[in-house]
């Protein structure tokens, strides 16, 4: 039986432990950039949980590849091999341009994988001494919500007496090339630099063009690993197959496309199963993945044939249907168009991003509340939004989204917007 939204509201409320601060709207049906709340209310999706659903809700050639797997075998755990998963590791270490992949489920999982491989990269590799590896991370970074990442977090709500933290991270300011440097000359014992190529949560944060590409020249020439998070901005969610592609489009052989930056360890989830299922992933070659010997490292759902069958076909509907081509495109429209709005506007300030994860800024401190009164509106008026703070709100569609229905949303956005005009 299907529940009211104020019925299930108020049983999360009751029984759910607090998670995130969620918009009073549920959720119970999406296809595509659609979904529907239990009033049978249809929205435009402008979060995709977050830049999961980046093929679109329920993509069927997603789904049926996870269905038919489910009725076939689900889990083994690692204990056994199974007939999917090196289909799936041949297929996607060949699709990002690596030797190898751990794979996992979460983002944070992932991000904790990377973490450990680098640490002991540094020990078994650069001979750093034991208990000494320090990473450098960027200011308002986010990795996800593990103990250990929220040790190097700036958000203290998220931080705030979950101690005794993980040590050995050193944060630098993002986008600051001569940080990074200082950073890197300042100690022999430094094995990585964790970085977001766009930062998301901080509120869809560009860093200038040529700060990625700077910043692996410094770590190649400090022996220090260079480890992408993509979680948020990879699979084709900012025009490019990968953030890291710059401004290459192409699906393959990005090493031979001059914007391409490559990392020594990237990182991916969210997308990487278009939502329908957690995967996670984490892919470098073997110089850096071998330092994982077996039992040193897995989870017991990370690689199971869900997961595998899953991700290939999230891959593929990413190349069939040019979804980078179609974000860039997109995106340069709906940046123009918002650009319009905001030019005579008196309360956005400015919008920003890349491919379609986008974001305004508005005129109001990080701690109002006009963000989210603006989503609550936006909710009403069909498109969902979350802003990032008090100030900022992301936009972030499922890739899948045709040109008209785009101007429809822009049209929806500045609409609500002109209700906020003082
Ligand atoms: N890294 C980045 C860049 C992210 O944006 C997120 C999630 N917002 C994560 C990691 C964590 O992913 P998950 O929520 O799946 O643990």
């Amino acid at each position: 039986e299907k529940l009211q939204s104020q019925e299930a509201i108020a049983l999360e409320d009751q029984y759910g432990a607090h998670n995130y601060h969620p918009l009073p709207v549920v959720l119970s049906r999406g296809e595509g950039v659609y979904v529907w709340d239990a009033e049978g209310k249809q929205y435009y999706d402008f979060l995709s949980a977050y830049s999961a659903v980046n093929q679109g809700h329920c993509h069927p050639k997603i789904v049926g590849a996870m269905v038919h797997q489910a009725q076939t075998l689900t889990l083994t755990s690692r204990a056994f091999y199974n007939d999917k998963l090196g289909v799936y590791e041949q297929f996607i270490t060949r699709y990002f341009g690596f030797d190898k992949v751990l794979p996992m489920n979460t983002g944070a999982e992932a991000v904790e994988t990377a973490l450990k491989i680098c640490r002991k990269w540094a020990y078994e590799r650069k001979g750093i001494a034991e208990n000494e590896a320090q990473i450098i991370v960027c200011d308002g970074n986010f990795h996800g919500r593990t103990t250990t990442i929220i040790s190097f977090s700036n958000d203290t709500n998220a931080r705030a007496n979950f101690g005794p933290y993980t040590a050995g991270f050193v944060k630098i300011p993002y986008n600051d090339i001569d940080a990074l440097e200082r950073a890197l000359a300042a100690s022999p014992n430094v094995a990585g630099f964790l970085v977001e190529p766009i930062q998301g949560e901080a509120g869809v944060y560009v860093p200038d063009e040529d700060f990625l590409a700077r910043a692996r020249a410094l770590c190649t020439q400090y022996n220090v690993l260079l480890l992408a998070d993509e979680v948020q901005t990879g699979i084709a969610r900012t025009g490019s197959l990968l953030a890291v592609c710059g401004n290459c489009t192409c699906e393959k052989q990005c090493e031979q496309q001059t914007t391409y930056v490559r990392p020594d360890v990237l990182i991916l989830g969210k997308a990487l199963s278009g939502g329908a299922y957690p995967v996670s992933a984490v892919l470098a070659d073997h110089a850096v993945m071998d330092v994982i010997r077996p039992g040193q490292h897995g989870s017991t759902f990370g690689g199971n044939p869900v997961a595998a069958a899953t991700a290939i076909a999230a891959l593929e509907v990413v190349s069939e249907e040019d979804l980078a081509q179609n974000a860039r495109r997109l995106g340069q429209i709906f940046r123009e168009k918002l650009g319009e709005y905001v030019a005579q506007s008196n309360i956005v300030r400015l919008v920003r991003g890349k491919g379609l994860l986008n974001a305004i800024v508005i005129n109001d401190t990080e701690e109002s509340e006009t963000a989210w009164n603006i989503c609550v509106k936006l909710a009403e008026n069909g498109l969902l939004a979350k802003p990032t703070h008090g100030n900022i709100i992301r936009f972030a569609p499922p890739l899948v989204m045709t040109e008209a229905q785009l101007l429809e949303c822009v049209a929806i956005i500045t609409k609500t917007l002109t209700g906020f005009e003082p």
